[in-house]
């Protein structure tokens, strides 16, 4: 006992090392006071922890808390601000601070305090929750994970809608609402049991490209025992909650990145992952949810931005399954989980995604396609400035409006045009206020 002791008090102190070495990076204003205070608070009461334990049982508790705590320090260190788009960033932690809040030590509703850093390639995106902390704990400290390559590709970062479901499914005040108002909808039909979900998936009307799937799979998967021996079915209703969740917070250009990512880590759109279901059925149940929310609004045929919605609504299309087997919800159960999302997520502005009017992307959608960052910002008739708020979703929205209408523009650089107009609206935004 008292060499594992030994080892481990060391250990502490080599994570406070490692954590003031962090304090060398650049993150957004006050962050690192909040996380430098948060770990070292942390690591005090393990330190203290490990000193009194009475017994090897009480030790290997506490060992599991001092990894997670190492392993956290180093996302941390990894979210330094020339790493990630902070713009984007700025904006998504307004969302996250509103929603995600917890009882902790700090408080009753004590926000999460999110760290976003860049890693590995397309499948990166996702979210550390911190399921397991140490007694001490003023906030919990979530670090969201996406691709460094696609550091400017904020239209796609709309993804990050879903990694803060897990985020908001994991906050204790949130979950028995998420399961009242919107699981109970989804757990009906196909999902309304893993036996059902299995029933699905080998049904003898399922696609030829299907049945393919599940012949390369391992012989000794049935349909007895796909849940849980190879799939994870509560993990799997998690992701399509979490769907959901991007889907209000993110509109449009969530469905539009949900389509873009998915397709390209999964050209053949058959199959199914362990923890995720099949692709086709996310792009399907995500573009009825868009009509059932009003985002596929068009503005009259006389409109100058009718075609433009039209070719940009028409190619997510695209993307839809059109065999009935891939529709695994009625249109009546995804309005009553959706009605009880927006519910809740309505009651933490600016959580739940506005539709825009017409005008304001009139506003927004010209600006890009001549190149100029799109703000709320212009100049009238009378030479007089004219600035108005503009919600930065608005902004990505308008920007995979040009995306699709105009396919001679290079996608980077509608990306860093949309990066730039998030981040000068933020100074508008500013400048309105004081
Ligand atoms: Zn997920």
């Amino acid at each position: 006992m008292a060499v594992a002791q030994e080892f481990l008090l060391q250990e502490c102190k080599n994570l406070r090392d490692l954590l003031n070495k962090t304090l060398r990076y650049k993150y957004e204003s006050a962050d690192s006071r909040i996380f430098y205070g948060e770990c070292s608070a942390r690591l005090a009461s393990l330190e203290k922890a490990i000193g009194n334990a009475a017994d090897l049982a009480a030790l290997g508790q506490e060992v599991i808390y001092l990894n997670e705590l190492a392993n956290l320090i180093c996302r941390l260190e990894r979210s330094s601000i020339s790493e990630h788009s902070w713009p984007f960033v700025h904006e998504l932690k307004r969302i996250a601070s509103a929603i995600c809040t917890e009882d902790t030590l700090a408080g009753a509703n004590t926000p999460n305090q999110i760290y976003v850093l860049a890693d590995g390639g397309l499948d990166t995106y996702r979210i550390h929750p911190e399921s397991r902390r140490p007694a001490y704990t003023q906030k919990r400290l979530l670090t969201i994970v996406f691709p460094k390559s696609l550091k400017h590709f904020v239209l796609l970062h709309s993804i990050l809608g879903h990694e803060l479901g897990h985020a908001i499914w994991r906050c204790s005040k949130h979950k028995r609402e998420m399961r009242d108002q919107v699981e109970k909808h989804i757990k009906e039909g196909v999902f309304a049991s893993p036996d059902a979900t299995a029933t699905h998936i080998y049904s003898s009307v399922a696609p030829l490209n299907e049945k393919g799937f599940l012949k390369a799979c391992p012989a000794s998967m049935k349909q007895g025992n796909l849940f849980p021996n190879y799939a994870n079915w509560e993990a799997w209703c998690e992701e399509i909650l979490c769907d959901l969740v991007g889907l209000v917070i993110f509109g449009p250009s969530f469905v539009a990145s949900e389509c873009e990512l998915l397709t390209s880590m999964n050209p053949s759109m058959t199959g199914f992952g362990p923890g995720h279901p099949p692709t086709a059925w996310r792009l399907n149940y995500l573009l009825d949810g868009a009509k059932i929310l009003g985002y596929d609004a068009r503005p009259p045929d006389a409109h100058p931005l009718r075609a433009d919605i039209d070719t940009f609504w028409a190619h997510l299309e695209t993307f839809r399954s059109t065999d009935p087997w891939y529709s695994v919800f009625t249109g009546n159960q995804l309005q009553r989980a959706l009605s009880g999302m927006k519910t809740l997520l309505s009651r933490y502005p600016p959580t739940e995604y506005l539709v825009p009017t017409f005008d304001r992307l009139q506003h927004l959608v010209p600006m890009l396609k001549r190149q100029i960052p799109p703000v709320g910002f212009g100049i009238a008739n009378d030479g007089s400035r004219t600035r108005e708020n503009v919600d930065f979703r608005h902004i990505l929205f308008s920007g995979w409006i040009t995306k699709t209408s105009q396919p001679a523009m290079p996608v980077d650089i509608i990306n860093k045009l949309c990066e730039q107009a998030i981040m000068q609206q933020i100074a508008i935004n500013i400048a309105e206020s004081a």
